[in-house]
């Protein structure tokens, strides 16, 4: 056969068992791969799910190669897993959950405003008054990552973004300047709170802690840093594993709204084209990455034939009669259809049942057919063995009439 008769057969197989299902379920399962995959690149838990990835590929090879120290210990490893997994991720789960019951979509979630209350220019104008004045400062930027679990202690405020807030904030003779200020979407959240300290030394070079601070966050976060240095009165940014240093205001002012539209992207105004397009890649992936799945495991479009031994049971026994021998109480019944279509079956809930209602003394020859047996969708009956039972009846030894049971001559009583 030709490459060309193949591809034309293969075709024409998949044509004719693939099924509406079938469609939905690679794309709800696209679906979540996409989220998977835009989480694990937005969050600095990409290093966590490495880990797990690591440790489930090591799991799979001590079964493969039968490593039973390796494996069991694995094995009850992984509830104590799923245990610390949930505790670290708790934030991103409850995003998670929010954004599956459409609480984001419904608009009962701050991010989903089209506008942010973002007064980017007086943040922008304010850095730079600080950077002349040589006045030190840390602002970050939080993104949609969580960032309570990097940040230490810190004074909650939650006012808008002002100039003569920040300058209050960071004037050198009050006592909250030590430290970074938290902007959640518009709002100052805390100030004076403890970052992380970034070791990438060639990145700072020879910058002090506030630079490596400003650094250390946006490496385990999407969150951005804006530094004000007190020695040299340059602005830096920091982003990812980034630190650059910004010239003016207005260069300032495009890298802070690229970074909101790139963390709250304003919804519904790009239109389909905006929603097909975004992380087009990544949904090219997702997809990719779900249909290899499911031909290597739901289709397979041969038909499988598989026999079960079945339990018969018998009922609607006439009370009149006796079973002279016990009827076989089992049967092998062949079934066939798709492999898929066995994937539901529960073996044990196949039965047969005979119902003996219209039974009569002697000898009862009884056919099983599919009647008898309840099969699910989509499975056909090939074989039973026996395809007839036979049920032997007698009737029950009859009983005198009641009052000739009597005993002659007994007292009627009154
Ligand atoms: P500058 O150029 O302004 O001097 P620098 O990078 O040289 O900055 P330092 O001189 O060490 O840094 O600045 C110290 C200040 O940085 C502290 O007073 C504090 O406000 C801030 N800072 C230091 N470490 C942290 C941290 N882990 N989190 C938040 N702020 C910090
Ligand atoms: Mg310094």
């Amino acid at each position: 056969m030709s490459m060309m008769q193949t591809l034309i057969s293969f075709l024409e197989e998949f044509w004719a068992h693939f099924r509406v299902v079938d469609a939905v379920d690679i794309l709800l399962m696209s679906a979540i791969v996409y989220w998977g995959l835009i989480w694990s690149k937005e969050t600095a838990s990409r290093r966590v799910l490495i880990g797990v990835t690591l440790v489930l590929i090591l799991y799979f090879l001590s079964r493969a190669f039968d490593m039973v120290l390796v494996s069991l210990v694995l094995q009850t490893g992984f509830a104590v897993l799923i245990i610390i997994l949930v505790v670290i991720f708790q934030e991103d789960l409850r995003r998670m959950f929010e954004r599956i019951a459409g609480v984001r979509w419904l608009g009962g979630f701050k991010q989903a405003s089209p506008q942010l209350p973002f007064d980017v220019d007086a943040l922008v104008e304010a850095t730079f008054t600080l950077a002349r004045a040589k006045t030190g400062a840390l602002i970050v930027l939080e993104g949609s990552d969580p960032l309570d679990r990097h940040i230490d202690g810190g004074v909650k405020l939650g006012g808008h973004i002002s100039q003569p807030l920040l300058f209050s904030i960071f004037d050198s003779s009050s006592p909250g300047h030590d430290g970074a200020v938290v902007v959640n979407q518009g709002r100052i959240d805390k100030f004076a709170t403890h970052l992380p300290i970034s070791k990438n030394h060639d990145m700072i070079a020879g910058r002090g802690t506030r630079h490596s601070a400003a650094l250390g966050l946006a490496e385990c976060s999407d969150a951005m840093a804006i530094v004000v240095s007190e020695e040299r009165g340059v602005v830096s940014i920091a982003e990812a594993d980034k630190l650059v240093t910004v010239d003016s205001t207005s260069e300032l002012k495009e890298h802070v709204e690229s970074f909101l539209i790139d963390r709250f992207p304003i919804e519904q105004s790009g239109g389909m084209k905006q929603m097909v397009y975004r992380n087009g890649w990544i949904k090219l992936l997702a997809v990719a990455l779900t249909v290899g799945a499911w031909f290597a495991l739901a289709y397979n479009p041969q038909t499988v034939r598989r026999t079960y031994v079945v339990p018969i049971e018998y009922r609607g026994q006439p009370a009149s009669h006796v079973m002279v021998d016990p009827p076989p109480n089992e049967a092998r019944v062949t079934l066939s259809g798709l492999d898929r279509n066995f994937r539901f079956l529960e073996p044990s809930s196949l039965k047969i049942s005979i119902d003996l209602a219209e039974s009569h003394a002697g000898s009862n020859a009884i056919a099983i057919t599919d009647r008898q047996i309840r099969l699910p969708l989509n499975l056909a009956l090939e074989r039973i063995d026996p395809r007839i039972v036979r049920v032997d009846m007698r009737a029950k030894q009859a009983l005198p009439p009641v009052d000739q049971a009597k005993p002659a001559g007994t007292p009627p009583i009154n």
